[in-house]
């Protein structure tokens, strides 16, 4: 079946996903801008040291380590019989990380800076493009235990990854083999008379911070693209941007969380950090952030750990991160029938082995939840001789006893710098989070 025509109201929403995008350089900065779209429909933001009172049908969200973000809609009914509406996001995606010593002059001309790759980029993406920094930085509190914690972002490109020329590898149109640590450090700077010999990029941070660089204890700075993701195609029809993966579902998923009305049913949006290397960290999907969230909910109405337990049994988890579209100049590389399309609709992922958490009942939920939305739905499974990736369903399962499905917008190119995404599924995605919200 064909995809019928790309309106405004689509182009709009993948226009303010564009804008999110932009506005969100690293997780950090994603926590930041999921913050101020919920703040702005009336969430509050609760103390983890404090004790909570949470009032039903009321709005709340809580952070963990700047970099990941738990919010919900307290149910109206009974928590026990009507449990929890899950969305599950991720906010980091591969890049680059700034080491701690991070200078490396070459031959006293250059200033380079060293990284370590973060996730799993596609390397050759990175080359020539102009790329700024962004993360936190940690200066100096009152306490030792009690650093502050500021959000950076280099306003303009800042640093280039070169490629080589091809006059001095002929080869690279062959296959093109990049070693982490000598091929993928960025240039920052050309050492000159006036440049301080050591703390360049210290030096450059404080100025930008307005403090002192000795106050500067830390940070947590990631290399990303500069230039701001388009609309493209004939029709405008394709999404260019980075980070796609999952930065359209964590858009989507905080759009329909704010805009939703109070239920039945406890509605909650998880948007965790670290999928990209495991999630094994302690605001990833394999800690007990989630779990413990869900827990105190029930706690601070009163229930006790039992009613917890009853609850998660009347859950139900969308792990939502991007799937694989078919491939123009690769359909080799796909199953040979299911072959999920950009703008085709969103995409449920199933594996025999489980690297998704989709089995044919919760398949048949998110099916129903699409249908209800009025929107099509796609089908993915990797050929049979091709591993394929996971994601945070899988991992979120083996601690919370709750149904689940793996769902996701289809893409191309995959944790390139630039993905490739469809403008109508983002609205198309959007959606079906709403519904799910809503239907109890
Ligand atoms: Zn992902």
């Amino acid at each position: 079946m064909r995809t019928s025509g790309i309106t405004t109201e689509e182009q709009q929403f993948a226009q303010e996903l564009l804008n999110f995008i932009d506005e969100s350089p690293s997780s950090f900065h994603v926590v930041e801008s999921v913050k101020k779209m919920l703040v702005l429909q009336g969430f509050e933001e609760l103390s983890v040291q404090e004790k909570w009172s949470l009032i039903s049908g009321r709005k709340y969200f809580v952070t963990r380590n700047n970099s990941a973000l738990i919010a919900f809609i307290v149910g109206e009914g009974e928590p026990d019989l009507y449990g929890f509406h899950i969305i599950g996001t991720h906010t980091d995606s591969p890049s680059f990380r700034v080491k701690p010593l991070s200078e490396i002059p070459v031959e006293g001309h250059y200033l380079k800076l060293n990284v370590e790759t973060y996730g799993g980029p596609i390397l050759n993406t990175w080359l020539d493009r102009p790329l700024s920094l962004a993360g936190r930085i940690v200066l100096r509190g009152e306490s030792p235990f009690t650093p502050q914690i500021k959000l950076f972002r280099s306003e303009r490109p800042l640093l280039v990854i070169p490629n080589l020329a091809i006059h001095m590898n002929r080869k690279v149109n062959d296959g093109l083999e990049l070693n982490k640590q000598k091929d993928m450090l960025p240039l920052l700077a050309q050492i000159t008379e006036d440049l301080q010999k050591e703390g360049i990029l210290i030096h450059h941070l404080a100025e930008t911070l307005g403090c002192l660089p000795e106050d500067i204890l830390d940070f947590d700075l990631f290399l990303q693209e500069y230039e701001k993701g388009c609309l493209i195609g004939l029709k405008k029809e394709f999404i260019s941007s980075g980070r796609l993966d999952d930065l359209a579902m964590v858009h989507a998923g905080t759009w329909a969380l704010a805009k939703a009305m109070p239920t039945l049913t406890t509605q909650v949006l998880a948007c965790f950090d670290h999928e990209e290397c495991g999630s094994t960290s302690k605001q990833g999907a394999a800690s007990p952030f989630l779990a413990h969230i869900l827990e105190r909910i029930l706690l601070a109405q009163k229930k006790d750990r039992e009613s917890y337990f009853q609850a998660l049994v009347h859950s139900f988890l969308i792990s939502a991160d991007m799937a694989h579209a078919l491939h123009p100049n690769a359909g080799e590389k796909h199953d040979p029938v299911n072959r999920p399309i950009l703008n085709g609709g969103p995409v449920i992922k199933i594996s025999a082995n489980q690297s998704y958490t989709t089995d044919a009942e919760s398949a048949a939920v998110f099916t129903a939840l699409c249908q209800r939305a009025g929107v099509p739905c796609q089908k993915f499974v990797n050929r049979s001789d091709e591993r394929g990736g996971s994601t945070i369903g899988p991992i979120s399962s083996t601690h919370l006893d709750i149904r689940s499905v793996d769902i996701g917008n289809p893409i191309l190119a995959m944790h390139s710098v630039r993905e490739l995404g469809g403008v109508k599924d983002h609205l198309a995605i959007a959606k079906v989070f709403s519904t799910f919200y809503e239907t109890v």
